[in-house]
């Protein structure tokens, strides 16, 4: 019989990724009552994922989440080790070599494509690229932003389009006590942005954000929201799409949209325009981003699964500086296998699947890079959970010998010359992050290069 999940033999699993859904796969592993150890290997020095890099710096309370995954990097069957990118430091055969099952919960970091022409003129953005570099991801940090235009557009109603919406309709007092990193702010500080044109292909019956992000977009000290009235007409679909119980949401935020398009003519120095029922089918420019043009849209189909339908009605935004914020893609590994149409590993429940649909025993997804980016930072929660039932309803079937775990692996780092971070090592840099953003009043100034994360550790061990 197995000895494997015993103290004999622990479980070996790792985990790749460090955000919300890699934390809820070790707490749901370290609670399973087996024996498991698990190693978490994350790419950045820091751990947390989109909690630190993606969630709003003006989001605290969202950021909380940390100190559950604080307590379980504390237990003593937990092992971080940061500053390992899989595919680049190590394979994922020299992985399956160390450990029983690995887990990637490495999320989704790339972002989907509008394919349309002028997509990549200089001044059009990607979301993604804008969060990283105000939220001081060591990736995004160079990039820069043409915050001298006057006008911006974002496509997409999701919420990551309402936090790009807030980062540039808020003032740099709303700002200047947030985890922000400092060359955003002092970037936003020089902003000449007077609009904000948020733009949905599908009507406000539809739109993604949740009612607590749309009503913030109403709270802003010195931006108001406008919505044409008249933009709020609906076809019968969407009014019953509204009238189901299952869909609060949604008519929660009707009535957030109604009260925005009942207010006083605006009077604060920006404006956030709401569009709905169009989409950009071409951006122009000579090089550099000049117009965006539209195509207005219709709903076509049964309510809840009504899709935009070009009218070839146009009609075209001048504008300078525009934001893609249409959803995140997942990154291959080499050696997962991956469906390119979904950007997420091929998997069935959560099990890696080959393109025969056969299962590859060990190999597990959780998170964004399982199903898609969708839900809420407690959403991965569950699905984490439910990963990890299958990789325990699995344990016959994983080769059962003992494996050495992370000891295994830290020769081969060594030899290829990486400074792993300990979790002891990431609460220095953590320190002094809230060290420097002390006199500031910020809750912590992070470190916006890896090696300026390092460079804490360095020092730390010539004083010690
Ligand atoms: P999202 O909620 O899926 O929104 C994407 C938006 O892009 C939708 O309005 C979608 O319209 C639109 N879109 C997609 N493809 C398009 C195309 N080709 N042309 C024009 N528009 C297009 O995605 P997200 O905003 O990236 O957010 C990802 C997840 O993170 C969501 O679950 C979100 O709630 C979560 N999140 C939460 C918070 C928070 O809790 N504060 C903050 C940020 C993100 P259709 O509906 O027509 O597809």
């Amino acid at each position: 019989m197995s000895t494997l999940g015993t103290e004999r033999n622990p479980l070996r699993v790792a985990i790749v990724g460090s955000g919300p859904s890699g934390f809820y796969a070790s707490e749901s592993l370290l609670k399973s009552g087996y024996s498991v150890r698990v190693d978490m290997l994350e790419r950045l020095p820091a751990p947390y994922g989109l909690v630190r890099n993606g969630v709003a710096p003006d989001h605290p309370k969202l950021k909380q989440a940390i100190l559950v995954y604080e307590k379980i990097a504390e237990g003593p069957e937990f092992n971080f080790l940061g500053n390992v990118s899989i595919g680049r430091d190590l394979t994922i055969e020299e992985l399956q070599r160390t450990h029983h099952a690995i887990i990637f919960a490495c999320g989704a970091e790339a972002d989907r494509k509008l394919g349309i022409p002028g997509e990549d003129l200089s001044g059009s953005h990607t979301a993604t690229e804008f969060v990283g570099w105000y939220n001081g991801h060591p990736d995004y940090r160079d990039r820069t932003f043409n915050l001298s235009n006057e006008v911006a557009v974002i496509i997409g109603q999701g919420n990551v389009a309402a936090d790009v919406c807030r980062l540039l309709g808020k003032t740099v007092d709303e700002l200047k006590h947030t985890d922000i990193a400092e060359h955003a702010l002092a970037a936003l500080a020089e902003s000449k942005i007077r609009e904000i044109h948020v733009v949905g292909r599908r009507g406000p019956a539809q739109a993604k954000f949740t009612p607590a992000e749309l009503r913030e977009l109403g709270e802003m000290a010195d931006c108001d929201p406008v919505v044409a009235p008249g933009d709020l007409d609906m076809n019968p679909e969407s009014l019953s799409e509204l009238v189901e119980k299952t869909n609060m949401i949604n008519a929660k935020n009707i009535k957030i949209f109604q009260e925005f398009a009942q207010r006083a003519a605006p009077t604060k120095r920006r404006r956030c325009y709401f569009h709905f029922l169009k989409s950009p089918i071409e951006l122009t420019g000579d090089g550099h981003l000049k117009r965006v043009i539209f195509e207005k849209n219709r709903l076509k189909g049964d309510p809840f699964q009504q899709v935009a339908e070009g009218t070839t009605e146009r009609k075209e935004l001048a504008c300078g500086l525009l934001f893609r914020s249409i959803g995140y893609r997942g990154v291959p590994i080499p050696g997962a296998p991956f469906d390119e149409r979904r950007g997420v590993f091929l998997n069935k429940g959560g099990r890696l699947i080959d393109k025969y649909n056969s299962i590859i025993p060990g190999l597990y997804a959780a998170g964004w890079i399982k199903r898609g980016p969708t839900g809420i930072i407690g959403t991965n929660r569950a699905d984490s959970v439910a990963t990890v039932k299958a990789l325990l309803e699995d344990l016959g079937v994983l080769s059962g010998g003992e494996k050495p775990g992370a000891e295994g692996l830290y020769p081969y780092l060594a030899k290829r010359g990486i400074r792993v971070v300990s979790f002891s090592d990431w609460r220095a840099i953590d320190a002094a992050e809230v060290e420097r953003g002390r006199p500031k009043g910020k809750p912590r100034e992070k470190f916006t290069t890896v090696k300026g994360m390092l460079a804490v550790l360095n020092k730390r061990s010539e004083t010690t």
